[in-house]
């Protein structure tokens, strides 16, 4: 039997330990972060140093940092080393509003390398797997990213990119492919486009394992990729300010994704007051890097919703685990006077059986009424011919949602592989309501 850990002792640092490590990074990284414009005048301002560090719990004398300040200090202003020493860097898309970047040096390349070595190891992959990475590369974090780790841990890696199924099947022939990483969104296409080629993955490949992750999915959307595969889906949870993936990752056991706490400072607070909320609880994520050296970033809010989980992982890694990204507060709508989550209809949908795997959230004003319309893909096997049966399946379906979210929906039905296909992250909800 090979080793459990990629790092064993850093994996595996009593509380105390790692509490005591975060201590003294995070006085370096007030240091460094200082050679930053944006963090020495906040700093000046409230007149922090590295002196006002005792504890872990001191960081929240720290300022919080938002997706806006990168917005308002593009494209310099956070970077804390001269250009010279940069050797990457990876930038959000900017189709809505100003783009925001993130410097690397070489340091935090290999850094990030190393974690993303270490999230693939802890999920099971080894030096003799076969890894197709497909996802886009480039900007988008999630193909760099998965390409360094892959090579550091030693696994064979397929850098296949995202799209183009039917090439990305022949591949996972060719070449034996053993593992995969995908976005979940896409994975039910690429499914039925093996089914279309006269395929199973489940027999036709030696697929033993994926990654799974960039974007919120379900707990049941997680186990119907499963049966479609026939492997384990391990859930990878990163974002392009903390390096990318490599943040928290799941391990054998499936409980929760463990959050590197050597090279990440997190907190959950609530999202209103700012204040910490207990283990367990659910809030707003916050993130440090204790590690970077190009461009720090002090109490991210990531606008992300989830909870530490408040139990122990058998796995033997001390590094607690969060629950699954209910979702980003930004995605949450209200109507009707309640606050929904498109992942609590998501949840609902992937319950049901005759239901496919797309599907299109629309908030429409109707009549002078604002109304959930939900757009449901059925599954290539349900029946379509049979009206009496549809009915039910839509008043099963209306019922359902009502009951989750408190607010009865309008469901339409439509057929599989009607509802368009994103090559990246699925967009699935538009607010249409006029607003007055
Ligand atoms: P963008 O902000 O353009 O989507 P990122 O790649 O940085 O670019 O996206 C990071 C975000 O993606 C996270 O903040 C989170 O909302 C979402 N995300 C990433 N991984 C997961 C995951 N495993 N589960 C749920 N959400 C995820
Ligand atoms: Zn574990």
């Amino acid at each position: 039997m090979g080793r459990e850990y990629w790092e064993e002792e850093l994996e595996t640092l009593s509380r105390k330990q790692l509490e005591k490590l975060q201590t003294e990074k995070l006085k370096k990284l007030i240091e460094r972060a200082a050679k930053a414009d944006f963090y020495e005048k906040k700093f000046s301002n409230m007149g922090i140093s590295p002196d006002s560090i005792h504890s872990v719990n001191d960081i929240r004398k720290l300022p919080f940092t938002c997706k806006q300040d990168l917005r308002d200090h593009f494209p310099y202003g956070l970077r804390a080393v001269p250009q010279k020493e940069c050797i990457r860097l990876h930038s959000s898309s900017g189709t809505t509003g100003t783009p925001t970047v993130i410097f690397h040096n070489r340091n935090d390349i290999s850094n990030w390398a190393n974690l993303m070595a270490r999230s693939l190891y802890c999920a099971g992959v080894r030096d003799d797997d076969v890894f197709q990475n497909i996802c886009g590369y480039g900007l988008f974090t999630g193909g760099l990213g998965f390409q360094y780790g892959i090579e550091r841990l030693g696994a064979l890696s397929i850098p296949a990119g995202a799209g183009n199924s039917v090439r990305q099947i022949k591949l996972m022939q060719d070449y034996g492919t053993t593992a995969i990483h995908a976005i979940p969104s896409y994975l039910g296409y690429l499914h039925e486009v093996f089914e279309s080629e006269g395929l199973d993955p489940r027999k036709d490949t030696k697929l033993r394992m994926m990654v799974i992750g960039a974007e919120p999915h379900s707990e049941d959307t997680r186990r119907r990729i499963e049966e479609l595969f026939g492997v384990k889906a391990y859930n990878s949870f990163g974002l392009s300010e903390m390096n990318g993936p490599g943040v928290a990752f799941e391990c054998e056991y499936q409980k929760g994704l463990h959050i590197w706490e050597d090279a990440y400072i997190v907190e959950i607070v609530d999202p209103h007051t700012l204040e910490p909320v207990p283990d367990g609880e659910i809030g707003e994520l916050i993130l440090t890097t204790l590690d970077r050296e190009a461009m720090p970033i002090i109490r991210y809010r990531t606008r992300d919703l989830t909870r530490i989980i408040p139990t122990q992982c058998s796995c033997g890694r001390t590094h607690r685990m969060l629950d699954r990204i209910t979702g980003r507060s930004d995605d949450m709508f209200i109507i009707k006077g309640c606050n929904v989550f498109p992942m609590q209809i998501e949840g609902i949908l992937m319950k049901i059986p005759e239901v496919g795997n797309e599907y299109r959230i629309k908030l429409e004003t109707i009549h002078s009424n604002d109304e959930v319309v939900v757009e449901v893909e059925l599954h290539r096997d349900t029946f379509t011919d049979n009206l009496e049966r549809l009915n039910n399946l839509t008043r099963r379906i209306t019922h359902d949602i009502r009951d989750e979210i408190l607010v009865k929906p309008i469901v339409k039905l439509v057929e599989s592989g009607s509802l368009p296909k994103s090559e990246g992250k699925a967009i699935r909800l538009f607010d249409n309501r006029m607003k007055n």
